[in-house]
């Protein structure tokens, strides 16, 4: 894990201003909005109400500008959102475009979707494959948590540059170090939970809030990290189709999430919103029993083998690189591809470039089959029945809803959206170009009705 932290003050913690207030009771967070919230919008949120529904304010002076909320649910699978659990996002869905066949990128952790979202371009132009990687130079394994780990431009710093305002709101350590100072207002959490490294939604949604009526920022990146870190560790996962504690969670998150959407309605904000709700991996449940370790047991027999890789462990997939003696690379890397392949748990072996990764994910890539779990450098290293970065945990919900009156409506698309459409898209609602090399994502303007007119922040 980086020591090195991202070069910006913390914004003013949430609380002075008293806008939102969480609580929780019964497992579930209960979001209390201020007077001037749509109050049948928020008793049917409290409720679980599937007929909740979102209010839109009518156009206020500050209505005419366009504004763009992209929110990551972490971890989310499609099947649950907007499910009888989420009647908030049920509600928005009615209001906008979902994607069913959106899909998370390789390696299906969060730092290289989240990077991925906000660059526009693949991890082999980004720098960031992975979650951990082997630093070659360094010869550690680590977390992709630096500023400078990340090469590509993003929307963060980019919109700034044409004059709007952008917003950062992460709820996890990494993401706050890899994102450094790009944006112009960024939040940092007061702390984070010991061992999960990320602070609760009701701590985020609030500090969500604060930042949206501090700045009214053009763009804001916010990443919900309750869903993800619950799903990791439930262990009611690997044996209920719906788990436990995630069902609670994904009620809650939901909650916060419809409060958020209230209170943009109440401040005049909602009439011109566009809003990107969307997950960066899934997550898939392993028993106890199901666990890989390319050290310990792949390469059990091999000693030589054993002593000559390091592995980069990410849930669902492992990254291996050479570290032995340079003469043995090229037999011995094709000597562990095949014996990896070999173990019943483990799905296949790619090269890197096969996924447009990029050096710094190492030599091979090996992915883990659907209810299995890489645990390296031992067969201990990994206890979490709820992983993700193999493909079955590519599918996400991805949804474009809003007030916005530009924004198509209860619409179904069927294209192929990735998380690294995300920047052209919102990019294109903004009018800035692409970035140099162009995007590797795809504009997904089917989500609206209108065109937007580019180099402009009004329509
Ligand atoms: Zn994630």
């Amino acid at each position: 894990m980086s020591e090195q932290q991202p070069q910006q003050k913390p914004e003013q913690q949430p609380g002075r201003r008293a806008l939102l207030r969480a609580a929780t009771a019964g497992g579930a967070a209960v979001l209390t909005g201020t007077a001037a919230q749509p109050a049948a919008a928020a008793s049917a949120s409290a409720s679980g109400s599937a007929s909740a529904s979102v209010s839109v304010s009518p156009s206020s002076s500050s209505s005419s500008r366009l504004r763009v909320y992209v929110l990551v649910v972490d971890g989310c699978n499609p099947t649950e959102f907007a499910s009888v659990s989420q009647p908030r996002l049920a509600a928005l869905r009615a209001q906008g475009t979902l994607y069913p066949a959106a899909r998370s990128l390789p390696i299906m952790e969060t730092v290289p979707n989240h990077v991925m979202m906000m660059s526009g371009v693949r991890p082999d132009r980004s720098g960031v494959p992975a979650n951990a990687i082997y630093d070659r130079g360094e010869r550690v394994v680590r977390t992709l948590d630096r500023p400078t780990d990340l090469r590509a431009s993003t929307l963060l710093e980019r919109l700034p540059q044409r004059g709007f305002v952008t917003a950062s709101v992460p709820s996890k350590d990494y993401l706050v170090g890899i994102f450094g100072t790009r944006a112009t207002h960024r939040w940092v959490p007061p702390a984070y939970l010991p061992v999960t490294g990320h602070v609760p939604d009701a701590t985020t949604v609030p500090a969500l809030v604060d930042i949206v009526d501090r700045h009214d920022p053009d763009l804001v990146f916010c990443n919900l990290g309750d869903i993800d870190r619950v799903g990791h560790s439930d262990p009611t996962g690997p044996r209920l189709p719906f788990p436990a504690l995630r069902t609670a969670d994904l009620t809650a998150t939901d909650t916060l999430i419809g409060g958020f959407t209230d209170h943009l309605a109440a401040t005049g904000k909602w009439a011109s919103s566009v809003l990107v709700v969307l997950a960066d991996h899934g997550m898939d449940f392993s028993v106890p029993t199901n666990l890989i370790s390319v050290k310990q047991q792949a390469l059990a027999s091999r000693p030589d083998l054993q002593a000559s890789v390091t592995i980069a462990q990410n849930g669902g997939a492992d990254s291996i690189t050479w570290t032995g003696p340079a003469g043995r690379r090229r037999q011995g890397l094709a000597e562990v591809a095949r014996l990896v392949a070999a173990h019943p748990g483990v799905l296949s072996v790619k090269l890197p470039s096969q996924l447009r990764l990029g050096p710094e994910a190492g030599d091979l890539v090996a992915y883990a089959r659907p209810g299995w779990r890489f645990s390296d450098p031992q067969v201990t290293s990994n206890p979490i029945p709820g992983n993700h970065g193999h493909p079955v945990t590519e599918p996400i919900p991805f949804l474009i809803t809003g007030g916005h009156p530009g924004l198509r409506r209860g619409a179904t698309s069927s294209a192929p959206v990735r998380t690294v459409d995300v920047a052209p898209t919102v990019a294109a609602l903004f009018g800035l170009s692409a970035p140099r090399g162009g995007w590797d994502g795809t504009a997904r303007l089917d989500a609206f009705t209108r065109t937007p007119r580019a180099a402009s922040a009004t329509w």
